[in-house]
């Protein structure tokens, strides 16, 4: 194992329907509620083909309304406990701009757009992203008691810390949106008996 270390690398990827779900990236759009649409057709789509959790997320650049990235969850597809959707569109959005930090100058002001509130380890993700908003769908309390997920001891108050953090800039962030739909993701998964992969749960 010691002599292979050097060389090891991780690839995660996304399922082959995204890129057609997603179009060429040359779409606008314009308002919150049309970016939380995309992030809950991907959430929807991977619930449909089985390939993941049902969650989806896109990085938007703001102001133009142009896709950077999407992302779903392939935790259980990937065998990697890392590859919440969120996580996995900031990943590509900043391979994608060859940038570790997206709101690094010459960067256009970018957001996150999640069909459900980030989990403790995206919180982290997105923190350390460069994001400038974060929009979510369903809260943390829906993720739990429709589908059974955890989300982890997120912070008291995890929005406002996003909000005021100097002095690293802050993130705005804008819950609730389009959440019934969000909310309807999760019934979908939940009532297909898709697998809850919490750790402990006896699945690998
Ligand atoms: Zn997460």
């Amino acid at each position: 194992l010691a002599a292979r270390a050097s060389g090891d690398a991780v690839t995660l990827r996304l399922p082959s329907w995204v890129g057609s779900l997603i179009g060429d990236g040359s779409r606008i759009h314009a308002t919150p509620e049309e970016r939380m649409d995309l992030a809950i057709r991907l959430a929807q789509r991977n619930v449909e083909e089985d390939t993941g959790g049902p969650f989806g997320a896109c990085v938007f650049e703001s102001e133009t309304g142009r896709i950077v990235a999407a992302g779903v969850n392939v935790v259980v597809t990937s065998r990697c406990s890392v590859a919440h959707a969120e996580a996995m569109a900031i990943m590509i959005a900043q391979r994608r701009r060859g940038a570790f930090d997206l709101g690094a100058p010459g960067q256009p002001r970018m957001e996150l757009v999640t069909s459900a509130q980030p989990c403790i380890q995206c919180y982290g993700v997105i923190w350390w992203s460069g994001v400038a908003r974060l929009v979510v769908g369903a809260d943390a309390d829906d993720v739990r008691s429709i589908a059974g997920f955890e989300e982890g001891p997120l912070p008291p108050g995890w929005a406002d810390r996003l909000r005021h953090r100097p002095p690293l800039p802050p993130v705005e962030v804008a819950t609730g949106c389009l959440r019934d739909r969000a909310r309807e993701v999760l019934r979908r998964y939940r009532d297909s008996g898709g697998p809850i992969y919490n750790p402990g749960s006896g699945l690998t």
